[in-house]
């Protein structure tokens, strides 16, 4: 999609703080960071959301919750623990309709979300 950031940071046409890379998925830190480590993993493929990934894509899904949690580990959160949130929609308060997993550390964090 060729208005969309998270497509533009995949193909290297914006910068980002990358983590992590392969063929198929990035990771880059959250511009506006939420927690003292707050990563987001995208796909390099185009999804809007969850609800465009078709049911072929579960081993792509897959792979990013998997890449989140190796970095959790590599970062030395895993310990204590994170949380991986994928919002999906407007009632979710999804902003970038690229589909992403924020992966969210070092700190305790609340429950329920606002
Ligand atoms: P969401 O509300 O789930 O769509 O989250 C979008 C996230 O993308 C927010 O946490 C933003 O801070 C983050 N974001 C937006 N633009 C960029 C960018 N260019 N580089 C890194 N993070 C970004």
């Amino acid at each position: 999609m060729s208005d969309c950031i998270f497509c533009k940071i995949a193909a290297g046409e914006i910068p980002a703080d990358k983590m992590y890379e392969d063929e198929h998925v990035l990771a880059f830190k959250d511009v506006k960071p939420q927690a003292p480590t707050h990563i987001l993993l995208i796909p390099k493929a185009h999804y809007a959301s969850l609800n465009e990934v078709p049911e072929q894509e579960k081993e792509l899904v897959g792979h990013l919750l998997m890449t989140a949690r190796r970095i959790a580990g590599e970062l030395g959160i895993d310990g204590e623990g994170f949380r991986i949130v994928l919002n999906t929609g407007p009632n979710s308060g999804q902003e970038v309709y690229h589909i992403h997993f924020h992966l969210l550390g070092g700190r305790a964090m609340t429950w329920p979300p606002g």
